[in-house]
C-alpha cells in the first residue's frame, strides 16, 4: 500500500460526520457578540475565572475581544495569581530530540515540508538517538520530547524503539526520566503501542483550527490535508490508553482570537467525551523563519507581542488546570513577560537539527535540518539561572507520571493542594541534583538561595523534616529521591 493511503480507510469514516465539534460560524458569532464588552463584563468573568474554573466560549471571547487597558490589567493579574495558585513557583523544565526531518507532507511554513530542497534529509538510528540523549542528559536534561516527520521511515515501530532507547540510555549522571511525544495522527492501537513502552504525553498540534486556513496550508491530496483526522487524534490516543494529551495552534496561521476559541471548544470536547479529562498541556508557539518557506515569513495573521501576551493570559485564565508550554521559538525577552502569565513548561538548552546535540553546543547551526528558527538559544544553565533570579523553582520532576497520576488521577491532583504540598519539594530535589551535577558556580550559588527561600517557607508543615533530609540525602550522593 501507497504510505500516503495508510489512514485512507480511516480518514473516510470521518468524512461521513455531518459536522466536527469546531463550528466557524458559531465562533465567529460569539466573538462578534462580544465585540465591546464593557468593565462590567470583564469583571463579571473574571469573577469566575477567580472560582479556579474552565470558562465558556462566551466568557473567553468576552476576554479576548477586551481592549480596555485596566481590565487588561486585572486580567494579567488575576493569570498570575491563578498560575501561582495551580502551579505553584515553579518551572518545569525540557528539551526536544528531533529524530528525522523526512516528511510527506508539504504544510506551507514548515521547513521540513517535502518540497523543501534545501534540507538534508536524515533519520536518526538507534545509535545516534543513544548519542543524543547522552548529550541531553550530561547538559542536564531530564526530561524530553521527541519529534518527529511524518515519514515511512518514522512509523509508530520506529517511535516505540527511538522512545525505548532514550529510556535504555544512562551515563554517570542518571538518564532522561520522561520521555513525550510531537507526532502525526496515529491509530488508537498504535497510540496505545506508545502507551505500553511509558510514553508521558503526546501532542499533535492542530494548528489551526479554522477549516478554510487549514485546507490552505495543508494541500488535500497530502497526509496532514485530512482536518478531521487531525481534529481526533486525541480522542484516539485516550481510546488507546494515552491519556496525558497535548493540544497546540500555530499562531501566525489565521486569526488569534479565532484560534483560542478552537483550544477551548478542543478543551470542552475532550472534557465532555472523557469524563472531564481535557488536555495535559496546551502549546502555543508562534511561526518562526523556517529555511526556503517564504510563507514563515510572510504571514497576514502574524500575531504581536502585546496579543502574544494577551492570549497567554486568556488561555491561563479560560483551562486553569491544563499545563501550557512556551517554547524557545520565542525570544527570551518575550518568554520573560509571558513566563508569570500562566506558563508551566519551558525547554532550554534546545537544538533542533537532527542530531544536532551531538554536532552543536547551540541552537540555529544546522540549517539543512531545522525545522524554525530558535530565538531562546540560551544554554540550560543559564535558563535556569534566569528562571532563579525571578524566584521560581526550576523543575526537572517527573514523579506523578512514573507514580501513574495522569489523565483523569492528574486532574484530581491539579485541582487539590497536592501541587503545593508534593511538586514543590519534588521541584527543590530536582534543582539540587542539577546544582550538584551540572551547574556553574554562579547558578548554584542563586538556586542554592532559591532552594533555601523555599525550603524556609515550609518549616511549619508536618513534612519539613522530611524535605529537608532528602535534600541532605542527595548532597550526601543519592539521586531519584521523590516526596
Ligand atoms: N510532523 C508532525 C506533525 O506535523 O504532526 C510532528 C510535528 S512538527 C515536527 C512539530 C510542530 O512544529 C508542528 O506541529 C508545528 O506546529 C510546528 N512548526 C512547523 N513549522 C513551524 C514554524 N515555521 N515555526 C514554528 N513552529 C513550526
Ligand atoms: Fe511534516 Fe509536520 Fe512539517 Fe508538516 S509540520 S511538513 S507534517 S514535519
Amino acid at each position: 500500500m501507497n504510505f500516503t493511503q495508510k489512514y485512507a480507510k480511516e480518514m473516510a469514516e470521518y468524512d461521513k460526520m455531518e459536522k466536527d465539534f469546531i463550528d466557524d460560524d458559531l465562533i465567529w458569532k460569539q466573538l462578534n457578540e462580544a465585540s465591546t464588552p464593557s468593565k462590567e463584563d470583564v469583571r463579571r468573568v473574571l469573577k469566575k475565572a477567580e472560582q479556579c474554573v474552565r470558562l465558556e466560549p462566551e466568557e473567553t471571547a468576552i476576554l479576548i475581544q477586551n481592549q480596555d487597558p485596566e481590565t487588561i490589567e486585572e486580567m494579567y493579574q488575576l493569570a498570575y495569581q491563578l498560575k501561582h495558585e495551580v502551579y505553584a513557583d515553579r518551572l518545569v523544565f525540557f528539551a526536544p530530540l528531533y529524530c528525522s526531518d523526512e516528511c510527506v507532507n508539504r504544510c506551507r511554513y514548515c521547513g521540513f515540508r517535502c518540497d523543501n530542497g534545501v534540507m538534508k534529509r536524515k533519520t536518526l538510528s538507534l545509535e545516534e538517538v543513544a548519542e543524543e540523549t547522552k548529550v541531553m542528559i550530561e547538559e542536564g536534561q531530564k526530561r524530553t520530547i521527541l519529534v518527529y516527520g511524518e515519514s515511512p521511515n518514522t512509523q509508530v515501530d520506529y517511535m516505540v524503539d527511538t522512545v525505548k532507547t532514550v529510556y535504555n540510555t544512562k551515563t554517570e549522571h542518571g538518564e532522561i526520566r520522561r520521555a513525550n511525544i510531537n507526532c502525526a495522527p496515529l491509530r488508537a492501537d498504535e497510540f496505545a503501542k506508545l502507551k505500553d513502552i511509558g510514553i508521558g504525553t503526546v501532542q499533535v498540534f492542530q494548528e489551526t483550527y479554522h477549516h478554510d486556513t487549514y485546507r490552505y496550508m495543508h494541500p488535500k491530496e497530502t497526509m496532514k490535508g485530512h482536518y478531521r483526522w487531525r481534529l481526533y487524534s486525541m480522542d484516539r490516543a485516550m481510546e488507546g490508553g494515552v491519556d496525558d494529551m497535548g493540544l497546540g495552534v500555530l499562531f501566525g496561521l489565521y486569526d488569534w482570537r479565532f484560534e483560542v476559541m478552537g483550544l477551548l471548544y478542543h478543551t470542552i470536547h475532550l472534557e465532555e467525551k472523557f469524563n472531564g479529562v481535557g488536555p495535559h498541556t496546551i502549546s502555543f508557539p508562534r511561526v518562526t523563519f523556517a529555511n526556503a518557506t517564504p510563507l514563515s515569513r510572510e504571514l497576514k495573521y502574524k500575531v504581536s507581542d502585546e496579543d502574544f501576551k494577551k492570549l497567554v493570559a486568556i488561555i491561563r485564565l479560560s483551562v486553569p488546570y491544563t499545563g501550557m508550554i512556551c517554547t524557545a521559538r520565542e525570544p527570551k525577552e518575550v518568554r520573560d513577560q509571558v513566563i508569570p502569565l500562566g506558563v508551566s513548561q519551558i525547554d532550554a538548552g534546545t537544538r533542533i537539527g537532527v542530531g544536532a546535540y551531538a554536532k552543536s553546543k547551540k541552537a540555529n547551526q544546522l540549517n539543512d535540518s531545522e525545522q524554525f528558527t530558535i530565538h531562546d538559544d540560551n544554554s540550560l544553565d543559564d535558563v535556569v539561572k534566569t528562571v532563579c533570579e525571578t524566584g521560581e523553582i526550576p523543575s526537572f520532576c517527573t514523579a506523578c507520571y512514573r507514580a501513574g497520576r495522569t489523565g483523569e488521577e492528574f486532574m484530581k491532583v491539579a485541582k487539590s493542594k497536592f501541587v503545593h504540598n508534593y511538586c514543590i519539594p519534588n521541584a527543590m530535589f530536582t534543582l539540587k541534583e542539577y546544582i550538584l551535577d551540572y551547574a556553574t558556580e554562579d547558578t548554584a550559588k542563586i538556586a542554592n538561595s532559591v532552594i533555601e527561600k523555599h525550603l524556609a517557607k515550609l518549616k511549619d508543615k508536618p513534612y519539613y523534616e522530611q524535605v529537608a533530609n532528602g535534600l541532605k540525602r542527595i548532597e550526601a550522593g543519592e539521586r531519584d529521591v521523590k516526596f
